[in-house]
């Protein structure tokens, strides 16, 4: 019996395949990409009912996967929401995200998140998973949520709506649970008592100190101690946003060690550094900070050697009047998604990063990262997400011109190239010359079967 059909029939001629010069054709059926080949290659054909794009001149890569976003809804929907979130996804080449919800009401049992799930629905137009949260509370929930989320959120150090959890007896729990659960962690590394120690020695705070107010030792204390419980636990671990040097030195590590531990950065921590607080304000407050050059510096090498896989949004909308409080009132977190795909081609362009590590960090080894099968990759099997764009033509980012709610970016008056200019989802086209298309659409991702481990787990059956 065939799988119900997962999109529509679409047929793209003449895309240059990015990095390289080779100019393909692409056939998507039922959403899904039936294969690809050298353009013009007689075995492939458009199906009758397909959507036929000419890409000539144009380049195409899969569509984005950003492995961490929050739009704030339910619960703030006011502060951005699915419909405008989802939007900004496309104009920044991403089809498929992965969501922290930070704010109640919490994934904290099988009932909400559902509820959440068919709440995102409505409203998505990119593919979406919805990550559950790792607290006391869930724990009893974790078995009944594993399959209905690609990971657990573990907030190790408080950040925006969310206290931190700096116990080590409950973080093993937690750990262990997750196990017991067969779905991975993904954690945000701040150790709660540095944080504290950090604040209480910076009374009197700018924006220029917030990298010592939430300081490198911070970060490295406690991704060290995740990567200890994780091993003592069995439990896979993904670090979220590593913004030093240090902590990226510790997943080297362990990862030569043979443990199963990815990670991911995000575009502010290797395109901006501490240096630029006295320009950006409040704009560049986010959590974990951004730290210095050389630690941007290690982090891009660490993405260059494969120690973290993955660039992530972090996008986290905030109204510009917030930002603008003074620093210790003002919210932690930018707006980025609308950006992605540029800010990504800006680091092959400044000559940072290769070409294919920074298309992979957000597409094949992103999906793969967080086990997502059939996203961005563009072989056979997998699902027909395309960005077709111009890498040669510029434009000037101007915040108030991007689709998502806040109206602002870290990055505006940057000259950056690479906006998409054609996004397909599943083989339709949803965003065309800046504007998004059609209703809605979204569907959840496919998600592997949790695998349980640990000796509780086998005991359960
Ligand atoms: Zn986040």
């Amino acid at each position: 019996m065939r799988e119900p059909a997962r999109g529509a029939d679409l047929f793209l001629r003449r895309g240059r395949l990015w990095p390289g010069t080779e100019l393909v054709d692409i056939s998507v059926r039922d959403g899904v990409i039936e294969g690809l080949g050298a353009a013009g290659e007689a075995r492939l054909r458009p199906t009758q009912d397909a959507t036929v794009i000419d890409a000539a001149g144009l380049s195409v890569i899969p569509g984005l996967v950003d492995v961490h976003v929050h739009f704030r809804d339910p619960g703030l929907a006011w502060k951005e929401g699915w419909e405008r979130g989802s939007a900004g996804a496309l104009h920044g080449g991403v089809t498929s995200v992965v969501e922290v919800q930070n704010n109640p009401p919490l994934s904290t049992d099988l009932g909400a998140l559902t509820e959440r799930i068919e709440h995102v629905r409505a409203s998505s137009r990119v593919d979406y998973g919805c990550l559950a949260n790792l607290l006391p509370d869930s724990l009893e929930h974790l078995l009944a949520m594993a399959p209905t989320t690609p990971a657990f959120k573990c907030f190790l150090g408080g950040s925006t709506g969310m206290a931190g959890q700096g116990d080590r007896v409950v973080l093993r729990e937690l750990f262990a649970g997750a196990a017991r659960a067969g779905r991975m962690i993904v954690a945000h590394c701040e150790d709660e008592a540095l944080l504290k120690a950090g604040a209480a020695a910076h009374p009197h705070a700018t924006v220029s100190e917030h990298h010592l107010v939430r300081s490198s030792e911070a970060e490295v204390e406690s991704v060290r101690m995740a990567l200890e419980l994780a091993e003592e636990t069995g439990v896979e671990l993904h670090v979220f946003h590593v913004s030093t040097a240090a902590a990226a030195d510790l997943i080297r590590t362990a990862r030569t060690a043979g443990q199963t531990v990815s990670a991911s950065t995000a575009p502010h921590y290797v395109l901006l550094s501490c240096a630029d607080a006295p320009g950006l304000g409040n704009r560049i407050k986010v959590n974990p900070s951004v730290k210095t050059p050389q630690d941007a510096a290690g982090v891009l090498a660490a993405l260059a050697d494969g120690t973290i896989d993955a660039i992530g949004t972090d996008h986290a909308p905030h109204p510009f009047e917030h930002k603008d409080r003074p620093y210790a009132k003002a919210p932690s977190g930018m707006p980025s998604i609308d950006l992605l795909w540029p800010l990504t081609l800006e680091l092959v362009r400044r000559g940072l990063l290769d070409a294919e590590t920074a298309l992979t960090s957000v597409t094949e080894r992103a999906a793969e990262s967080l086990h997502l099968p059939g996203k961005g990759c563009l072989e056979a099997g997998c699902d027909g997400d395309l960005v077709l764009f111009d890498p040669d033509e510029k434009r000037t980012v101007e915040g108030a011109n991007l689709p998502s709610t806040s109206k602002w970016s870290a990055y505006e008056g940057w000259s950056l190239a690479g906006f998409p200019r054609t996004v397909v989802r599943r083989g339709e086209v949803v965003f065309d010359a800046g504007q998004v298309t059609g209703q809605a659409g979204g569907q959840p991702l496919r998600l592997p079967c949790p695998k349980p481990v640990g000796q509780d787990a086998a005991r359960s059956g």
